[in-house]
């Protein structure tokens, strides 16, 4: 095929432009790419693209910078955070999004019809970037995975072709974004499934963390008891002396008991109790809540920051992982974790699509396990064994990990995610659509 080539606008170091477009929310790595297009249309990816190719350059992507797993060094970034374009189709309950666009601007343009997303923990991750991860969220267990939301994708592939695939046209390439994560192109446009979602019952409680062994044995066993309509987590957490943070959790070693219930309040309640009647709170916030509030549950960081993490999935939590993970990251261990935490998975995440392959890892997984600590010196020097400890405690439950929490501890262990079977068709699917291996697959290849 032939296509037409025209020089794309390009930003380099020590242009204030290029700094705010490589600017990442996880600051642990810096982003030093060769040069930047920082696109402002879909034409824009497709010129940098076929620039690119021409050149024999290799092209990275990035939205928000939350999920960076190297420096990006001489590659040409396309920057998709001025794609964010987002429309609601109240009829069909879909809404088109931009490629660099972030939940919070769904979230908003959705609520007014009644509807929400199948989101994380936090809506100032990247639409694009969590569904081709597969993509868990406090709706998960009901609705699936992020990636099963998907209708459609708009992708610029490595020729430099702007395709629209979904289960029809391409379906081998559409298959593989939604779950593959990396390597297939840049995604201009995607097309996801809302619901019919106004409120929750849902929030977070904060327990002291000298609660926790008792804590996590309960919730262990209960989480098991949940129906799919109920999503829960819980983390021990080492907060920060933050002036931010209300005075009882400055500086405090918490437990924090994460809960979302999509049916009435008083059943989420009743359900809710028995992990209420634990411990004395030292702040109970689950209570009736708008969707748009989903971030209250988790209260993730909204700052950037440098940090060092680890995870992945188990296949079960028996009372010996319990005290495998608070033998690490429990009462008198002296850590500088700032988060170990489990997330229930189950549910519709483990439904898989009808199709014939799947590239969503870990459907199959109970729960996950997620390590963090902040890379500020001098913990950074510490940071990645902590991190490590938490996951190698686990060890004899774990059966894999989740594309999105890797970080760059994942280093060249991308691959080990999928199945022998599916990681080999995913390279297949990448080496059919970029077989110069153009887009850069840390770790893959
Ligand atoms: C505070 C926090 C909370 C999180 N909570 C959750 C959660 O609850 N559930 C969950 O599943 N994950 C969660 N994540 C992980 C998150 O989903 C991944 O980090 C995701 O990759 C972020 O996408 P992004 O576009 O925001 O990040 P970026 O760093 O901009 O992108 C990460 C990668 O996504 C791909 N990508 C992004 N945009 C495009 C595009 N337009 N075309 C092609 N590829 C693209 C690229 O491979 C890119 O390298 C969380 C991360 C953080 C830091």
């Amino acid at each position: 095929m032939t296509t037409s080539v025209s020089a794309p606008a390009l930003l380099h170091a020590g242009d204030p432009a290029y700094a705010a477009a490589v600017a990442p929310f996880v600051t642990t790595l810096t982003p030093r790419p060769a040069a930047v297009v920082a696109a402002r249309s879909p034409g824009d990816v497709v010129d940098a693209v076929r620039w690119a190719g021409a050149e024999g350059r290799p092209v990275t992507v990035q939205a928000t910078g939350h999920q960076l797993l190297s420096d990006l060094g001489g590659s040409v970034l396309v920057s998709t955070r001025e794609l964010d374009d987002v429309r609601i189709d109240p009829a069909t309950r879909t809404a088109v999004v931009g490629g660099g666009a972030q939940w919070h601007q769904v979230i908003a343009a959705a609520a007014p019809h009644g509807l929400a997303p199948v989101c994380g923990s936090s809506s100032k991750v990247g639409v694009v970037g969590f569904c081709l991860g597969g993509g868990h969220g406090p709706l998960s267990r009901a609705f699936g995975t992020g990636a099963d939301q998907v209708r459609r994708v708009r992708v610029v592939t490595a020729d430099g072709t702007e395709r629209d695939v979904d289960a029809d046209r391409e379906p081998d390439l559409f298959a593989a974004l939604l779950g593959g994560k990396t390597g297939f192109g840049v995604v201009t446009e995607i097309e996801i499934a809302l619901h019919p979602v106004t409120r929750l019952y849902g929030g977070g409680i904060f327990f002291p963390g000298e609660a926790s062994p008792q804590l996590l044995h309960a919730w262990r066993e209960w989480a098991g008891t949940l129906p799919v309509e109920t999503s829960s987590s819980i983390a021990l957490l080492r907060l920060p002396p933050d002036p931010a943070l209300p005075p009882p959790l400055q500086g405090a070693f918490v437990t924090h008991l994460r809960f979302a219930h999509l049916g009435a309040a008083s059943d989420g309640a009743a359900l809710l109790a028995p992990m209420r009647a634990v411990a004395e709170p030292i702040a109970d916030m689950v209570d009736e809540m708008p969707f748009a509030a989903i971030d209250a549950i988790h209260a993730d960081p909204t700052e950037p920051m440098p940090i060092w993490d680890d995870s992945a999935t188990l296949s079960a939590l028996p009372a010996e992982a319990v005290d495998a993970l608070l033998a690490v990251a429990g009462p008198g261990v002296e850590t500088p974790l700032v988060m170990a935490e489990l997330r229930q998975m189950g549910g519709a995440i483990a439904r898989r699509p009808d199709r014939e392959h799947d590239a969503v890892a870990g459907r199959d997984a109970a729960f996950h396990l997620y390590a963090l600590a902040p890379m500020f010196p001098p913990m950074a020097a510490v940071a990645p064994a902590a991190a490590r400890s938490v996951v190698d405690a686990l060890r004899p439950w774990t059966v894999g990990g989740l594309p999105n929490f890797q970080g760059p501890a994942a280093g060249g262990r991308l691959g080990v995610l999928w199945d022998q079977e599916t990681l080999a068709w995913l390279t297949g699917v990448r080496e059919q659509y970029d077989p110069t291996g153009m887009f850069r697959t840390v770790g893959l290849r």
